[in-house]
């Protein structure tokens, strides 16, 4: 991209740092809420490294959605202005109707997502309103002495830096499992690593297609591949879903895949009455949705690592399925953990994903420490999706959204029971992200009042 040689001026009223799921997402949550020319007239720069806008990393796990497919393209099917219907015309965006109501290809959800993005980026452009910088990395930003934040952003591949003005900051910037980890989390009596050195791989890299081969290619020699899983996330369930029943090459015996999982696995019911019919009763009424009815909604497992569970407890006359293992990691001394992971041909860790943010910087140059780096699992933000500091308190004029943002969901909404991470498109195209829309407006009325009466009329638009 060509980059400017001054500062952006006059100051923008937001700059969003990701132009993946999360951070475009945006405009499609203001289009649903009837705010985006207000957003647009801000005006907002989503700022993005790649050269394509709306998929993010999405694409680059080979599994299936744990959402319907509809969540992909909900906030594009619905009635709005600009009107977007080109993408769900193409083969892709018919394969991704076709799916609707059960999951989809995250490569299928990710092509679908990147050609949803450029239409709606062609409209914007022929209006001269294209708010996207792509090929652009934002390095840092440092709030202003006279509030709002500069950001500092970089071109890649060389080219020139520029620094953009604005009064609010939206981080989604997604998320990562971090290496690190490995070395300092305990599993069954100390860290994976240096312990399990070489055969130790992140589920994001199993689920990657080349990740996923090259285990294919690192196990199909052996009679009888043992794997052993760690965490119990929907990773972890996809990871062995992705092995025992997508790796052709591969042959497991009995116990050949186990998950070692602290938390106890859970299921996604619509009922207890559905639930109850197909022989799953390890819930009580903390974990019903009050105002659905729904089992476990968000805590529960969907798709297809819900099936493999099926198969794995025989439910509703599935299974069985005794190629995968579940062990439950205890607090204490586990020697039977300590057997599954020293006998492994492969330890897979699922660990979690924290987000990554972006370094911030005070006015006088002193580095912010944030609340995510307080600790493995610790939330980027609050509940209206402003990034928290280290001590708790949020950092005035920053959002954060997007993978493992750690928008909390308890209390608010499904079960009463729910405890982890909310990480979803619908959210983010729907009321979480039109929540933060508001905030950015809400923010640009207080910097200039003589917008006041435009956004007003937009609000009720
Ligand atoms: C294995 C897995 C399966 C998932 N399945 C589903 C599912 O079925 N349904 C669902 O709703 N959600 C799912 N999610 C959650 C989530 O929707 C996806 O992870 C989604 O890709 C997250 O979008 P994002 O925009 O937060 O992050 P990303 O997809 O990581 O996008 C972030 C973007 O920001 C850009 N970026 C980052 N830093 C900078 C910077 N400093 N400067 C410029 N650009 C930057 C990146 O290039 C990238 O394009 C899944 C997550 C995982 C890990």
């Amino acid at each position: 991209m060509r980059v400017p040689s001054k500062p952006e001026a006059p100051p923008l009223g937001a700059v969003v740092v990701g132009g993946g799921p999360a951070g475009a997402g945006l405009l499609l949550a203001a289009r649903g809420a009837g705010l985006l020319d207000a957003l647009l007239d801000l005006p907002i720069r989503i700022i993005e490294r790649g050269d394509a806008v709306g998929a993010g990393e999405l694409g680059g796990y080979a599994i299936r959605s744990d959402s319907h497919a509809e969540s992909f393209f909900r906030a594009v099917e619905a009635a709005g202005q600009p009107p977007l219907s080109l993408a769900l015309e193409t083969p892709t965006g018919r394969e991704m109707l076709r799916r609707r109501g059960g999951p989809v290809a995250l490569s299928t959800a990710a092509a679908f997502l990147a050609g949803a993005f450029e239409e709606l980026r062609g409209a914007l452009a022929a209006s001269g309103r294209d708010p996207f910088l792509t090929g652009l990395d934002a390095v840092s930003a440092r709030r202003a002495a006279r509030g709002g934040w500069r950001v500092h952003c970089r071109a890649v591949g060389g080219g020139g830096e520029i620094e953009l003005d604005a009064a609010s900051l939206v981080l989604a910037t997604g998320a990562q499992e971090r290496p690190e980890r490995l070395l300092r989390e305990v599993v069954a009596g100390g860290p994976l690593l240096p312990r399990f050195a070489g055969k130790v791989v992140l589920s994001s890299a199993l689920m990657s297609p080349a990740g996923a081969a090259a285990a294919a290619e690192r196990l199909a020699g052996r009679a009888s591949p043992k794997v052993a899983i760690v965490g119990g996330s929907h990773s972890a369930v996809a990871c062995a879903r992705l092995l025992l029943d997508a790796s052709p090459g591969l042959h497991f015996g009995e116990g050949g895949v186990t998950v070692l999982h602290r938390r106890p696995l859970r299921l996604t019911y619509a009922s207890e009455a559905a639930a109850l019919a197909e022989g799953y009763a390890a819930f009580g009424p903390e974990d019903v949705c009050a105002r659905t009815g729904r089992v476990f909604p968000l805590a529960g497992f969907r798709s297809d690592a819900r099936e493999l569970l099926r198969r794995v407890w025989g439910l509703g006359g599935c299974g069985p399925e005794p190629r995968l293992r579940l062990h439950r990691l205890g607090r204490g001394p586990d020697a039977e953990a300590e057997r599954i992971l020293a006998e492994a041909d492969l330890v897979v860790a699922a660990l979690g994903y924290q987000p990554r943010a972006l370094p911030l910087f005070d006015d006088d140059g002193e580095s912010i420490a944030l609340h995510a780096e307080t600790a493995a699992g610790a939330p980027l933000v609050d509940s209206r999706s402003r990034v928290l500091a280290a001590d708790g308190a949020p950092v005035e004029g920053v959002f954060g959204i997007g993978l493992a943002a750690g928008y909390p969901l308890r209390g608010t909404h499904g079960e009463p029971s729910f405890e982890g991470q909310a990480n979803g498109l619908s959210l983010w195209h729907g009321e979480t992200g039109a929540a933060i829309v508001r905030d950015l407006l809400a923010a640009r009325l207080d910097d200039a009042p003589a917008r006041m009466p435009d956004l007003a009329a937009a609000e009720h638009a």
